[in-house]
């Protein structure tokens, strides 16, 4: 038996007292979670290959959407996957109809979900959204289609060198089965407006974010200056974002983690401990401006977290540290840690990929395995971990901090 609670959709979140890389980045919730979750799950089974019309009561109101069913709970609760990879969880209680189709699932073409979202955000944002595609993504902005493309080819050359990196390493990866969508603001006002539609996190001190149900990356425009006209090339483009670096990181560490979540390394809404979750796109965080085509920053130092992991190393870490961190999210959700576990999730990364190869590898396909809407126990994160990395913590802890000790900012 398990339920949910909206903390858990949620990546990055605020830290008002955190470290500056600190980012806001809140799951959209929909109403339905909200009035709250509990279903039974009864084992996965593959996900229904067919379009099915599901009908809820939202607040009142029937809702109707259609989909595939990817887990049904033994007590008749749902989780529904719309054709543009959107995820519903149905619980039972508000479920009223639900009607089988004989038409095949496939995902919304990138073409239809672009008109689509144009037409939705004209509607509920403002008129002047547009499209642009790109190999993978559909970027859906209402900002300066120049700023739309640039971003579409930043995500680009991240993707392909996050595959390359990962393939490297043995790690195969697959193609997202939907377009990633990036939806892009034309200013902080707008997406402020935007996050608020639906979301209950207060926008001010974000640059983007994942939504984990959404499966889209949101973010704003964030070369423009207030006063000037948009940025004309993209060399001013990337003079501008200089001056922002962590913006920047931001949006890289988005659309990290879209692209972990859309490639079979991570799995929407199944137990991914933040540690690598997290870790994993603060490595990949420090965006490459400068390259057309390739992107050579891939984990290289991440100065602030270094900076940050050495402070709380000196002055707060306490012993089973590395347990704490493995065993549970606690200390990422919660203000006064938070700061402390993002950096201490990137050293613990840094260290594992660079001196654990093989077995970072086979830790990832553990994680990339398990199934959806089950929460694992600490003891059990444990012991994954130690599946792949041994039993004996303290040596690894001093092996971590001699490590760590001699990495320099470069
Ligand atoms: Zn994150």
């Amino acid at each position: 038996m398990w339920s949910i609670s909206t903390t858990e959709l949620v990546l990055d979140f605020d830290n008002p007292v955190g470290s500056v890389l600190m980012r806001t980045s809140l799951s959209k919730i929909p109403r339905v979670l909200v009035i709250g979750l509990s279903l039974v799950v009864c084992g996965m089974a593959p996900p229904e290959t067919v379009l099915e019309q599901i009908t809820f009561d939202e607040e009142g109101s029937p809702r109707t959407i259609s989909g595939r069913v990817v887990v049904k709970a033994v007590d008749g609760g749902l989780l529904v996957q719309e054709r543009d990879g959107r995820l519903w969880t149905v619980p039972a209680e508000v479920l009223q109809k639900r009607v089988t189709t004989q038409t095949p699932f496939r995902s919304e073409t990138s073409k239809d979900m672009g008109k689509r979202l144009v037409a939705e955000l004209d509607r509920s944002v403002a008129p002047g959204f547009h499209v642009t595609h790109t190999r993978h993504y559909t970027i859906v902005s209402s900002a300066d289609p120049r700023f739309a493309r640039w971003t579409g080819q930043l995500f680009e050359r991240l993707r392909t060198a996050f595959l390359a990196f990962w393939k490297g390493r043995g790690v195969k990866l697959s193609d997202p089965e939907f377009p990633l969508v990036a939806i892009v603001l034309k200013d902080r006002e707008q997406f402020s407006k935007f996050v608020r539609r639906g979301a209950s996190f207060d926008p001010t001190t974000t640059t983007g974010y994942y939504s984990i149900l959404s499966n889209h990356i949101v973010l704003y425009d964030i070369a423009r200056v207030p006063g000037q006209p948009p940025a004309a090339t993209s060399v001013e483009i990337r003079r501008r974002l200089s001056t922002a670096p962590r913006a920047i990181a931001t949006v890289v560490h988005e659309a990290s983690h879209q692209i972990a979540f859309n490639s079979g390394l991570n799995r929407r809404l199944s137990d991914n401990p933040l540690w690598l979750v997290e870790g994993m796109a603060v490595f990949f965080e420090t965006p490459d401006l400068k390259s057309r085509s390739g992107w050579r920053t891939v984990g290289r130092v991440n100065r602030a977290r270094l900076a940050r992991f050495a402070d709380f190393v000196q002055s707060r870490r306490g012993r089973g540290s590395l347990q704490s961190l493995v065993g549970s999210d606690r200390r990422f959700r919660e203000s006064d840690s938070a700061a402390d576990a993002y950096a201490e999730a990137w050293a613990l990364n840094y260290f594992l990929l660079r001196t654990r190869r093989k077995q970072y590898a086979s830790y990832l396909k553990t994680v990339s395995a398990k199934p959806m809407l089950t929460w694992d126990s600490p003891e059990k994160r444990q012991a994954e971990f130690e599946a792949a990395f041994g039993k004996d913590w303290d040596e690894l802890d001093r092996m971590f901090l001699k490590y760590m000790g001699r990495v320099r900012s470069r």
